[in-house]
């Protein structure tokens, strides 16, 4: 599930590798996931790629005066390989061919088509919807007082920190790592932090968004591998020792994700209720 300091990784290792690259060809096999159709696919072939951007979770391909913007959704994975896929390969969702030989591949695991890319005029991008709504980039942190302002809404910590247009790169892994890191109850509201919870919050943005940066600098090579060695303390880590205090790390099970949490640091000792298990004894 990438979220900023994957896709940071990602657009970082994408950059050095193409380095002087230019497009033979490009191709859609996953015909859903091209959500635009003018300028056409077509006007990338010939051109040299600059390199490769983050904005929020999206990469943006650009070359010249056009980018191609991705989102990898929870299971797209943008990579260079050395050698053309398969036309085979049902995971494949966008290609670009590269002279030299070299395929820089959109793939998407599972079966859902999620992922998806757009190729847009270079001047188009900021205005673009999935841009234009995107609040401050999560790490670097935005200065305190501007943090404060964007945190002070009457919401549930874990959902509005997920809100790409509150902050921009956090989801669901890393939201757990950030709350854990700052104490905070998942289920307390923006609005009711005080100067010193904020402080935690905010301090918690670089800390835990910047550590995990520094750690795929450190352990990640030349190529982005399909699974990050990611630097969780608590994230997946239901039943486990709290690494701080020792208690169990209990989690919550929602239709489509897990949170986890410390009940002694960030609960006041309250193991929260599990809707999973609500539902089942309905
Ligand atoms: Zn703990």
């Amino acid at each position: 599930m990438p979220e900023l300091p994957e896709v940071e990784i990602t657009a970082r290792r994408l950059t050095a590798g193409l380095a002087d690259a230019r497009v033979e060809s490009v191709l859609a096999p996953g015909l859903v996931a091209l959500k635009t159709f003018d300028p056409p696919l077509e006007a990338l072939v010939g051109r040299e790629l600059d390199g490769v951007r983050r904005i929020g979770k999206m990469l943006a391909v650009e070359a010249g005066d056009l980018t191609l913007l991705i989102h990898l959704m929870s299971a797209g994975r943008l990579q260079l390989f050395d050698a053309r896929a398969s036309l085979r390969d049902r995971a494949s969702r966008v290609l670009v061919r590269l002279e030299d030989g070299r395929e820089l591949r959109l793939r998407e695991f599972g079966t859902q088509q999620r992922a998806w890319a757009k190729l847009l005029r270079s001047d188009a991008v900021a205005d673009d919807d999935a841009v234009a709504g995107l609040g401050p980039d999560a790490y670097p942190a935005p200065p305190l007082d501007e943090f404060a302002g964007l945190i002070a809404q009457p919401r549930h910590l874990h959902p509005l920190l997920r809100d790409q247009r509150t902050i921009a790169g956090i989801g669901r892994s890393w939201v757990d790592e950030l709350l854990w890191t700052a104490r905070l109850s998942p289920f307390q509201k923006g609005s009711d932090l005080d100067s010193a919870e904020l402080e935690a919050l905010h301090g918690a943005c670089d800390e835990v968004l910047g550590g995990a940066l520094d750690h795929y600098e450190q352990v990640i090579g030349d190529t982005v591998p399909d699974k990050l060695p990611m630097p969780l303390q608590v994230h997946r880590r239901a039943g486990e020792e709290c690494p701080r205090c020792g208690a169990r790390i209990e989690a919550i099970h929602f239709k489509d994700y897990v949170m986890c949490y410390c009940p002694e640091e960030q609960t006041g000792g309250r193991i929260l209720k599990d809707r999973r298990l609500s539902r089942l004894l309905k």
